[in-house]
């Protein structure tokens, strides 16, 4: 007898489920940057790129003492942001994308942060990732951004079985309802982080365990 294949996608009733059961779990999830401003908040999101918040949260409070803003950032020495931010992955890269992105700022916005994708994305180091997460936070738009632990949730979960992370978004997108694109975003982030890792996902104590397809897993 032909063996029963195993489901690649959850039902709309078992996203619902995944959707209600990780809204109880994480009710208040939130972005876990420290920021004081718009500019502050894309500038910490630029520098958490495969690092973790907790190390970027280290190196914001001095970075942004001395550079406030877009204008103080794109004055500043690209060799002194490094020094701010070494301890952080990759931060030669980020100083040079921080005052690249400044300068854009000034020149073309005013030094203000644009609340829209198309001009987020223009900016140096700001990909879409990014930029929804800036739409979210700073301009309270309802956003799913795919990061890392998105990506590996929402297909492991089988939320989505998507090979990429825009198609990711999307299928996220019509998965969960709107008033909860945001909300989910930072509960599969806490999830991520706390239960289900890359390597070790904890399913005997997890809440999803029942509903959940564990793809990849078996
Ligand atoms: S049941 Fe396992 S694979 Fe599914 S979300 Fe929980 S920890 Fe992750």
């Amino acid at each position: 007898m032909a063996e029963k294949k195993s489901p690649k996608k959850l039902s709309k009733a078992g996203c619902a489920k995944v959707t209600d059961a990780l809204m109880k779990e994480y009710p208040d999830a939130g972005c876990a940057l420290d920021f004081g401003t718009k500019f502050q908040l894309l500038a910490a999101v630029v520098l958490s790129a495969q690092t973790t918040d907790v190390s970027v949260n280290k190196v914001t409070p001095a970075l942004f003492a001395e550079a406030p803003d877009a204008a103080a950032m794109a004055r500043m020495d690209e060799a002194r942001i490094a020094e701010l931010i070494h301890s952080i992955g990759m931060y030669r890269t980020k100083a040079k994308n921080l005052k690249a992105l400044s300068q854009a700022l000034e020149d073309r916005f005013g030094g203000e942060v644009p609340g829209n994708m198309e001009d987020l994305v223009s900016l140096p180091g700001v990909g879409r990732k990014t930029a929804n997460v800036v739409l979210a936070e700073a301009f309270g738009e309802q956003r799913i951004a795919v990061d890392t632990h998105v990506f590996r949730l929402a297909n492991r979960i089988g939320l989505t079985d998507e090979g990429d992370v825009l198609k990711t978004e999307e299928a996220l997108m019509k998965a969960i309802p709107r008033d909860l694109w945001t909300p989910m975003h930072h509960a599969l982030i806490w999830h991520g982080r706390r239960v289900c890792s890359a390597r070790k996902p904890a399913c005997g104590g997890c809440c999803l365990s029942e509903i959940c397809l564990k793809k990849g897993l078996k």
